[in-house]
């Protein structure tokens, strides 16, 4: 094999990366090499790739780092003490790296290990033709899942978790968010049983496929309606869960607004700073359950996603609106880069 491979990489301090010809990943005792087949693009690639503060502090230091870390692939070569895979296996991998050291790893919560590493943000990544990853966070692949969907895995769990944190089924959820975790949580609630799902979200291109994934009503937050709606919707009871993909205060004073007493509020999206809550109103007096939900439990969480998608239960193929190969990466991110985004998710696939 030889000893160099193409990679997606980001070089500079500024907007943009550049596709490179690298030194193929080392692999260790405890590693897997995957030879990548898809990789999917998220919302954490578009920050390193546009470059904004929290980037430069994080991978200032570090760059040239390889990008990406939604992906599948098939295992090319595997270190001497590996032994849950062998070569031929199809896989893709937990992106949150656990320490395995602290006490939430030794107490069955890996997914928030106080020493995470990050692949692709703290490592280099799976844009690119081989990624190495720790045995530890690969997970076996159904051979029926298709390449590009397997990729997306790592986000559809985060959508999974969200969504089912506590059951749907019979209770009506308001979504936030039109961004792929907020579409892939439309289709989870809806073959999960919810009896009803409202989608709150900014691009009517995202909000069509919402409701391909099972939305029953999809509104535009910029026409100021939705809590109109929803109050009407719910007689004004409110609804029985709020999934908030977004982050932002307006979603949180209106989500804890519109959440029922005795409702359940999932945490996922992340704000850019401190947030401030009407802790009496929206939590206290409402017997609120609010979640925080951060990665995906390891590994239940990778086990109902692979079973909703073996299964043909969930087609979260209408979020991907594009497959693309590597080298066309600049027309990939310039799609979601806009005020506008003009894609769901993308995937950059590999021969
Ligand atoms: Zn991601
Ligand atoms: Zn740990």
């Amino acid at each position: 094999m030889a000893s160099t491979m193409m990679a997606l990489v980001k070089t500079e301090h500024k907007r943009g990366a550049e596709l490179r010809e690298v030194p193929k990943p080392v692999v260790g005792p405890n590693d897997v090499l995957i030879k990548v087949k898809a990789s999917t693009v998220c919302g954490t690639d578009l920050h390193i790739y546009e470059w904004n503060e929290w980037a430069e502090e994080r991978l200032g230091r570090r760059i040239p780092q390889t990008m990406g870390h939604e992906f599948s692939g098939i295992v090319a070569e595997v270190g001497s003490q590996v032994k849950r895979v062998q070569p031929g296996d199809f896989v893709s991998a937990e992106t949150h790296i656990p320490c395995t050291k602290c006490v939430q790893c030794l107490t069955g919560q890996m997914h928030i290990c106080s020493q995470l590493t990050i692949l692709g943000v703290d490592t280099n990544g799976s844009f690119a033709e081989f990624v190495s990853v720790p045995e530890l966070v690969v997970w076996k692949n159904d051979p029926k899942i298709p390449y590009h969907v397997a990729a997306a895995q790592e986000p559809l769990g985060n959508s999974v978790y969200a969504t089912l944190v506590e059951p749907v089924h019979a209770k009506s959820v308001l979504i936030y968010g039109d961004g792929p975790t907020g579409l892939f949580a439309a289709g989870v609630a809806k073959v999960s049983g919810a009896s009803r799902i409202y989608l709150v979200g900014m691009s009517p291109m995202r909000l069509e496929i919402g409701k391909k994934m099972g939305a029953d009503l999809v509104l535009n937050a910029a026409e100021r309606k939705t809590e109109e709606r929803i109050m009407d919707e719910t007689h004004g009871v409110g609804v029985d869960v709020v999934l908030d993909m977004v982050g932002r205060q307006s979603v949180l004073d209106e989500g804890l607004k519109l959440v029922r007493k005795g409702g359940r509020y999932s945490a996922f999206g992340l704000p850019d700073g401190r947030l401030s809550v009407d802790m009496n109103n929206g939590i206290i007096f409402k017997g609120l359950r609010l979640y925080g939900i951060n990665g995906r439990i390891m590994y239940e969480t990778w086990l109902q996603v692979s079973n909703l998608l073996a299964s043909g239960r969930l087609d979260i193929t209408p979020v991907i609106t594009h497959l693309m190969p590597l080298q066309r990466f600049s027309e990939g991110f310039d799609l979601i880069s806009q005020a506008e985004p003009q894609a769901g998710k993308i995937a950059f696939v590999f021969e």
